[in-house]
């Protein structure tokens, strides 16, 4: 799609806004990529995809206007705010214009299109920070509501999972209190690599001779995490082992690490400790008991559909039997907070297919049920050779069925995002029986405190919720290229001490 920023009289430096444009655009039309033309056309008349965006001032009022060009049809779109948000700072005037820019191209948009996406303008990863933010400032649950509602044009029932999950994420605030992080410790390898993973190294049986090696790496990294955790004073609120799938370590592997976290880290105040078991494939009695040791209290068992012809097309080498073997197993053990994850939109899947999972997994009855949405991802297998992937419509079904099972089953919403190139651009919701949510999603999530992250894949955040600052440290996605770079790993953790001081990361 054709992106023109026309200049006007009134001077408002457009190309700071090509990516609130390139957000709305993915939003609306998700099979679009951006193209900036130099000169910008007499007309959009016979475009087959355009958009011209402009800004101009009238008396008190500033007006954006957006014209858009799709398959032979123009509309336009038009916002007006108070002409003096314009002489504020740089940073309040990017903001009311980008959200301007976005509602006037969405009403030409949805105009062309005759129809609204479930999250109307919201474009962003984290729709639950809207509503949070409007009831910490004072804002009743009903006018948070309305805010979605009918300045975003959210629907009525993505509207309803927001403010659950905004309620959610305002309870966990108080668990977390301050002067605490979470912890998050990756362990990036897998037995086979999913279809739709881009995650893990298409080389799965090189990279696992890496696995003792990381172990040891890891370790250093966990005891130099926690000289700096208390250096910096903080305690730690929550911890989470994810991958990967964790349970890819042997039990001997799993008890040195668990046992490095418990000698290292300040865990005296740690509320929950979670471990994601993943595939069935990877658990054994011998692992679950050495978790229930080491006081972890829950445990992740991701079927991500329990159709058999499902898991094939994905590239599992398990069948639904193993799943619901390995879940009775680990209530065997003793487990009694269970996560399991699944999967809307994936190759081979029905809307019936998918059903019949769910039916599944509620029939199990874990006490948290994680339902994504297939996000095609570049580098998967799924992304480069193709599959026969359920459309946008049927994965649109699957969740509105998803929605009834587990509202209908006592669940609800605790958690959600967004990702791009989402089918259906629809979300991924953690979903809990009461009082039973995981306080690392949350905060992990909603960016509530700081996230330590240990080990590859993982990205510290070091958040200072006051400032609205945000500091990303990013570690290496690939255990040989964590490896290579242990040395700057390790040192990067005086990053967290020298936040903490109040000053800025270098
Ligand atoms: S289990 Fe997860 S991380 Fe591992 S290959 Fe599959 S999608 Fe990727």
């Amino acid at each position: 799609m054709k992106l023109y920023f026309q200049e006007t009289t009134t001077p408002w430096q457009p190309e700071r806004y090509r990516y609130s444009a390139e957000q709305m655009m993915l939003t609306l039309f998700p099979g679009e990529r951006p193209e900036y033309p130099e000169d910008l056309p007499r007309t959009l008349e016979g475009e087959p995809a355009a958009a011209l965006f402009s800004l101009e001032t009238q008396e008190d009022t500033a007006v954006l206007n957006a014209q858009v060009a799709w398959e032979g049809k123009t509309a336009q779109g038009k916002r007006t705010f108070p002409a003096a948000d314009l002489d504020q700072d740089p940073h309040a005037v990017y903001h009311v214009v980008q959200h301007a820019l976005k509602l006037a191209f969405y009403q030409a948009g949805t105009a062309l299109l005759g129809h609204e996406p479930p999250w109307g303008a919201l474009t962003g990863v984290r729709p639950v920070k809207l509503p949070t933010r409007a009831m910490k400032e004072g804002a009743s649950p009903e006018e948070a509501r309305k805010e979605l509602e009918e300045e975003y044009r959210v629907s009525p029932r993505r509207a309803q999972l927001a403010l659950d999950c905004a309620k959610a994420s305002l309870a966990a605030q108080q668990v977390l209190g301050t002067g605490t992080v979470s912890v998050y410790v990756g362990i990036p390898f897998c037995p086979t690599r999913c279809a739709y993973c881009s995650f893990v190294s298409a080389d799965v049986g090189r990279t696992m001779k890496l696995v003792d090696p990381y172990v040891e790496a890891l370790l250093s990294e966990i005891e130099a995490t926690g000289k700096a955790l208390n250096q910096a004073g903080l305690t730690v609120r929550t911890l989470y082992m994810g991958g990967g799938t964790p349970t890819t370590l042997s039990a001997g592997q799993m008890d040195r690490v668990l046992a490095a976290c418990k000698a290292h880290l300040p865990v005296e105040n740690c509320v929950e400790y979670t471990v994601e078991a993943g595939r069935p494939d990877t658990i054994t009695r011998e692992k679950l008991e050495v978790l229930k040791a080491h006081g972890i209290g829950r445990v992740s068992i991701n079927p991500q559909t329990l159709e058999d012809e499902v898991l094939r097309a994905i590239g599992r080498r398990h069948t639904a039997q193993d799943i619901r073997e390995a879940y009775a197993l680990a209530r065997e053990v003793g487990f009694d907070s269970i996560n399991m994850d699944l999967i809307a939109g994936l190759p081979r899947d029905s809307y019936e297919g998918f059903c019949r999972t769910l039916d599944g997994v509620l029939a199990m009855a874990p006490e948290n049920i994680t339902v994504h949405t297939l996000a095609l991802k570049k580098g998967s297998t799924l992304m480069e050779k193709g599959g026969a992937i359920p459309s946008g419509e049927e994965t649109a079904r699957m969740l509105e069925y998803s929605l009834d099972a587990l509202g209908g089953g006592g669940y609800r919403p605790y958690y959600l995002y967004r990702q791009k190139y989402m089918s259906g651009s629809l979300e991924n919701v953690g979903w809990t029986l009461p009082s039973l949510d995981s306080v690392y999603n949350i905060a992990m999530m909603e960016e509530l405190h700081t996230v330590v992250s240990i080990g590859g894949g993982g990205v510290t955040k070091l958040v200072d919720p006051e400032k609205g600052q945000i500091v990303r440290l990013p570690n290496p996605k690939y255990p040989q290229d964590y490896l290579a770079s242990l040395d700057k790993v390790l040192s990067q953790k005086e990053e967290l001490v020298r936040f903490y001081a109040g000053a800025r990361p270098r």
